[in-house]
Order: structure tokens, then C-alpha cells, then sequence
């Protein structure tokens, strides 16, 4: 017989982070259930480009990187799961595309000739000539190269509700302050219903709410691990536009603009502009940052007809793992001190390893799946989904 409100595992967070750990801890047998204080898909997860990264953007300074090692596996173990053969069954998510660009504009591309013959690039990219270049880099007018990486670009509305669709009945909706934390006895939450107060035991917490992890660390009385926040000013265009994914190549390692684009109907379609531009942009107005944004895309495609399209410029704070000088830290970050794992991914492509180095945690301190019974959370309300950010935009200029 199990006991009322025990449960193996509570994970904070429905981001990615939150919502893969809580699949892999389902589907390896543990009781697990998640709490959002917002909505599923969470706030970075829903605002991303949606690329899964292979680390070919990290070697463009020509150095192999930590970084570039360890995320060189994602792009397969996503598709196998997009096949509906890896760990979790993705076959019912949307791909935008299987493949993202690169293009150089004409003054670069004989800089970084011998970087793209490199061994390591060669095995990664491949360079594509004429009618197999995506629509923009058609015209006669572009003088630059492209290249092809084999990362692909996912639809994150269809990814968040197809793992809503599976791992919902774990998921439900808390108001923080609702929630009492204990630091002397962390696996003990305390939540305050319309009916009472509610006690669930977990033998382990897992946090993984992003950038509110910080304040549950704090009401657990830890000061560490810390977390930084890095901020982007991503901007959006909307309009007749094509379809594109692809990073234009910079002075630096990071791309000087990276564009992903959603479909909204058929001649329609949203591009998403991060990448040099986002970052540069943080300490611009949205006007300022919205006319930085047009002359940038005049300057790399200047063939393209802008005057159909309006645009909207949205602040959002990247949170990681804090790292000496505020750095992008290398890969994700799982901590797990006294009952408590705390989780970033850094990238959304790195959510699988996150949950596997979940799995270790409770392995390694002894927490075998169990019998839970969570059915007085049945009164909480469900998170509802998370907006893509174009559908927040109230005024597009
Ligand atoms: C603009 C942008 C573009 C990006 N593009 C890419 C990309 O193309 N590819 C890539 O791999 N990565 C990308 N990233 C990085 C990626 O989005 C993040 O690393 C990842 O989404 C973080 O997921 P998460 O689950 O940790 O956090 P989040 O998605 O932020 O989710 C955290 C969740 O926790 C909830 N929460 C907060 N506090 C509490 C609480 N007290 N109790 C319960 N729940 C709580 C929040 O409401 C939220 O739902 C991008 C990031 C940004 C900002």
C-alpha cells in the first residue's frame, strides 16, 4: 500500500528543463510530479530559436571549445527521439527544418577558408551552391557562401504541447507563496489549497525553473549553487518572408545574426533575429533596437523587400549556472546537495543530458523508484501552455 502524498520525486518547472526530467523519471518508474508557477513550456523555453545545436556556432573562432565537444552528439539523440526512437517519443513534434545555414558575406569568406576546409568542419558542414541554397542567398546580388549543417530546427509550440499531451497528468499549477519549503527538511512541501494545508513528501526536489531557481534556493536557506542571468534583446519580423534558418558568420565567435522563422500562413511567416544583434542590443530601446535591426538585415540582404513587414523587439534574460566572468557557461549544470538537485540546461538541446545526469543523482544517492500516490494535488488547476512570443506582441511597428 502506498501512503497519500508521497511522491519519489517534486520537480520546480515546466520548461524544458523540467518537462524532460519529469518523462525520463516517469518512463525509468519513479512517482514524480511537477509544479509550474506559470505556464508549461515555460518563459526561455518558449521564446527560443528552437535550433538543436551541434557546436559547429562555437567553432567559428576557429578553436574547439568544451563546448563544441560536448554538444556534438545532440542533434542525433534529438532526432532519434524525433523518429520516435530515442529516449522520449518526439515523432508527433513539428521539425521546421532538418537542416540550418550558414552564410559569410563576401569580405569574410576568404578569412575563414581554412577553417571551413578543417577537418573538423568538413565533417559537419558542407557547402551548397545555387538552386540548393535556401531562397535568399538565390539572388544574384549575394556574393557571399553558404553552408549546410545538419541541425535541426524544431517547432517549440509543438514540442511543448506534445510533451504537455504525455507528461500533463504529472504537471499542476502552484502560486510560489503558496508553497512553504523547509530548509531542515527540503523533501517537505507544505501547499496551501482552498481546502487546506496540503503536505507532500518527496525524497528528492529537483529545481528547474530557470530563473526561479534562485528564489526557491533562497526559501531553501542555500546560497549555493548561484546562478547568473544573461541578457538578449531578441527582435521579430513579420511578414511575407521567407523561410530561413541560418546564421550569418561574424568578427567573432558568436554569429553576427542568427534567423529562425515560424510559419503563420501561407505567405506569411514570423523571422526571430537573435544571435550578435540580440546581445549587442540590450542596452537600445525598443526603437532604437527595432531601427538597428532593419539596417542590419539592409546591410546582409539588401535584395530583400522589407516594406511589408513589421516589426517588435522583447527582452529576455538567458539563466545558467553562475561562471567567472559571466561567460556562457560550456554545457548544462546539475547540482544535487542534501535532497535537493538543482538543473540549467544553457541550451535547449542539452535537456537530455540534464535529465540523465537527474537519473545519476538519484541513483547515486540511493533513491530507487517507488510506489507515490499524489491524488489530493488532483485539486490544483493545470499550467496552462506557454505562448509563443510572437502571439504576446500587442503593437507591431
Ligand atoms: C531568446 C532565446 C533563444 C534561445 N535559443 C535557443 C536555441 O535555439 N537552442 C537552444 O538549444 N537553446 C536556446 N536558448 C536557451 C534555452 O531556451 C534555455 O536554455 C532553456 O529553454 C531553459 O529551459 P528551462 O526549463 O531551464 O527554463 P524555462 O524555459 O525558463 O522554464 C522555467 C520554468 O520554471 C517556472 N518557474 C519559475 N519559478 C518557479 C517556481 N517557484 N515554482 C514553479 N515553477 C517555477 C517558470 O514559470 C518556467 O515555466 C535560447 C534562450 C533564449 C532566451
Amino acid at each position: 500500500m502506498s501512503t497519500p502524498n508521497v511522491v519519489d520525486v517534486v520537480i520546480f518547472g515546466g520548461g524544458i528543463a523540467g518537462l524532460w526530467t519529469l518523462a525520463r523519471l516517469r518512463r525509468a518508474g519513479y512517482s514524480a510530479v511537477l509544479l509550474e508557477s506559470g505556464a508549461l513550456g515555460g518563459i526561455q523555453t518558449i521564446a527560443a530559436q528552437g535550433i538543436i545545436h551541434g557546436g559547429t556556432k562555437y567553432a567559428l573562432s576557429g578553436a574547439v571549445s568544451d563546448a563544441t565537444q560536448a554538444i556534438g552528439d545532440m542533434p542525433q539523440r534529438w532526432r532519434n527521439c524525433l523518429a520516435g526512437e530515442g529516449e522520449l517519443d518526439l515523432s508527433r513534434v513539428r521539425v521546421l527544418s532538418r537542416h540550418q545555414y550558414l552564410w559569410s558575406t563576401e569580405g569574410i569568406g576568404s578569412r575563414m577558408t581554412g577553417f571551413f576546409a578543417s577537418k573538423l568542419m568538413r565533417s559537419r558542414m558542407s557547402a551548397v551552391d545555387g538552386a540548393e541554397r535556401p531562397e535568399p542567398f538565390q539572388s544574384a546580388a549575394f556574393k557571399g557562401s553558404v553552408y549546410r549543417l545538419e541541425e535541426p530546427v524544431l517547432d517549440l509550440p509543438s514540442l511543448v504541447a506534445e510533451l504537455a499531451r504525455q507528461q500533463g497528468d504529472g504537471c499542476f499549477s502552484i502560486q510560489p507563496e503558496r508553497v512553504q519549503l523547509d530548509p531542515a527538511d527540503p523533501g517537505c512541501l507544505k501547499i496551501e489549497m482552498p481546502t487546506g494545508l496540503l503536505t507532500l513528501q518527496a525524497q528528492q526536489l529537483v529545481l528547474a525553473a530557470g530563473a526561479g531557481n534562485q528564489a526557491l534556493l533562497k526559501k531553501l536557506g542555500r546560497k549555493t549553487p548561484q546562478m547568473q542571468r544573461r541578457p538578449l534583446h531578441m527582435l521579430m519580423a513579420r511578414g511575407p518572408l521567407p523561410r530561413l534558418y541560418a546564421h550569418c558568420l561574424g568578427a567573432s565567435a558568436n554569429p553576427r545574426l542568427t534567423i529562425t522563422s515560424y510559419p503563420l500562413a501561407e505567405n506569411e511567416a514570423v523571422w526571430h533575429l537573435g544571435g550578435q544583434v540580440a546581445e549587442s542590443g540590450v542596452t537600445r530601446d525598443e526603437i532604437e533596437h527595432i531601427a538597428a535591426g532593419k539596417a542590419e538585415l539592409a546591410a546582409l540582404l539588401p535584395w530583400l523587400d522589407l516594406n511589408d513587414v513589421s516589426w517588435a523587439a522583447r527582452r529576455i534574460d538567458r539563466a545558467e549556472i553562475a561562471t567567472p566572468g559571466g561567460k556562457r557557461p560550456d554545457s548544462w549544470h546539475v547540482d544535487s546537495q542534501q535532497g535537493v538537485i538543482t538543473a540549467w540546461p544553457t541550451k535547449l538541446a542539452f535537456a537530455p543530458c540534464l535529465a540523465t545526469d537527474v537519473l545519476r543523482c538519484l541513483e547515486q544517492s540511493g533513491i530507487k523508484p517507488g510506489n507515490g500516490d499524489c491524488t489530493a494535488l488532483a485539486d490544483l488547476p493545470r499550467p496552462p501552455l506557454a505562448q509563443p512570443p510572437w502571439n504576446e506582441v500587442k503593437i507591431w511597428n
